[in-house]
């Protein structure tokens, strides 16, 4: 619902808590309109306990659906779901993601997210992750292998046309016949090539990532991991300085020790928080779907019949704590891996992944254990259980 023009310059502030990601003022942040603004005492103000935190509102780069609704269902209703439900897990931006799929299927899915627009005071679809179809087979994970394609370039070209340029991301295997090629492409295009789903060696990971493809794709899971003798793009995603790597922190997708393996190889600067969440985020255990197959969602894993793992419904303040808890890192660092560091890798870090001033009003409020109190979507609450904020 859109508000008045009178309310969209409100200025207001949050005060009392600790204001963290690259504020003016410690304990104080002002709000005008949809932007932080300067430091403003005289503004109405919210009075939050001493012992909260203000944080940069999280962006999820790699989720497939929510509430019930998945971006392949091509509709525009269900992306509005779960843009409306993000906030609620401190999530202020995301990325709309594809899976494998018959062509017309992310065509068409392709092309509602070209038209889409969240409204004020949800989740900012920021573009769209393509994730497949070019993909290695043998580490189809949950994509349906039936659909797995080389990669091509025109079919690229006709996907990101029928999206209205709106992709920011693809996930392919470099190694595949023609991964090269797209991978180059993409890069004259500004769409960030990410290897997943892959099979390839350290070595061609690391010609991948000098040809390009500077990002990887829910690093460990569905490509060649960490042995000693045969390391795989893992290990060329966790020490080449060019790559940043998402990474699955339910402690499921990845053991917590091997998250924290990935913190102190990679650094803060180089790891990004994704869920990788299927429709089921926000609603309970039951049979869902998934790419055509079925899916069973219980005690917060999400399995096809075979037991492969088919996304997660992990929320984001959990993967937030679990960063936290798994790696011993300090809250600016669990910032920057689930805000900053997503913010630059899809080229918003002009206006999100931070609380400095003319930057988007995207944040959220943290109790002292780190629970979602408040969300606002550029300057808008977004999410307010408690209704601490009226009008
Ligand atoms: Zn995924």
């Amino acid at each position: 619902m859109r508000s008045s023009d009178n309310e969209d310059q409100r200025v207001w502030q949050l005060r009392g808590a600790r204001v963290h990601g690259g504020a003016t003022e410690p304990q104080a942040i002002t709000i005008a309109g949809t932007r932080i603004s300067a430091p403003d005492s005289d503004a109405p103000a919210i009075d939050l306990p001493a012992d909260w935190h203000v944080v940069p509102g999280f962006i999820d780069a790699h989720i497939h659906g929510a509430m019930g609704a998945d971006v392949m269902d091509g509709d525009a209703d269900g992306l509005a779901r779960i843009a409306d439900y993000l906030p609620a897990e401190g999530t202020t931006a995301f990325l709309a993601t594809t899976m494998t799929g018959p062509a017309a299927a992310i065509e068409a899915a392709l092309g509602v997210t070209a038209h889409f627009e969240a409204a004020p005071g949800a989740a900012e679809m920021l573009g769209v992750h393509l994730e497949g179809p070019f993909v290695d087979r043998n580490k189809a994970g949950a994509q349906p292998v039936d659909h797995i394609i080389a990669p091509d370039i025109s079919l690229f070209d006709r996907w990101q046309a029928a999206a209205g340029g709106c992709i920011r991301v693809v996930t392919l295997a470099p190694e595949q016949p023609g991964g090269e090629a797209l991978v180059a492409h993409l890069g004259r295009h500004g769409v960030r090539a990410s290897i997943g789903h892959s099979s390839c060696s350290a070595a061609q990971a690391e010609a991948a990532i000098a040809a390009g493809a500077n990002r990887g794709t829910h690093l460990f899971n569905a490509m060649n991991g960490l042995h000693h003798r045969e390391p795989g793009a893992a290990c060329a995603l966790l020490t080449d300085p060019a790559a940043r790597s998402e990474i699955i922190a339910d402690g499921l997708h990845v053991t917590p020790a091997m998250v924290k393996l990935a913190y102190r190889a990679a650094g803060r600067d180089r790891l990004m928080a994704i869920t990788d969440a299927m429709r089921a985020k926000g609603l309970g255990d039951g049979e869902y779907e998934l790419g055509g197959q079925a899916v069973t969602v219980a005690n917060g894993q999400a399995r096809l019949a075979n037991g492969t793992l088919a996304g997660s419904v992990l929320t984001f303040d959990a993967a937030f704590r679990n960063l936290l808890d798994f790696t011993g890192c300090e809250l600016a660092d669990a910032i920057a891996m689930s805000s900053t560091n997503v913010a630059h890798d899809l080229d918003v870090a002009d206006r999100k992944g931070s609380l400095a001033e003319g930057f988007d009003a995207d944040l959220v409020v943290l109790d002292a254990e780190l629970r979602v109190r408040l969300t606002v979507c550029r300057g808008q609450v977004a999410h307010d259980p408690e209704r601490r904020i009226i009008g």
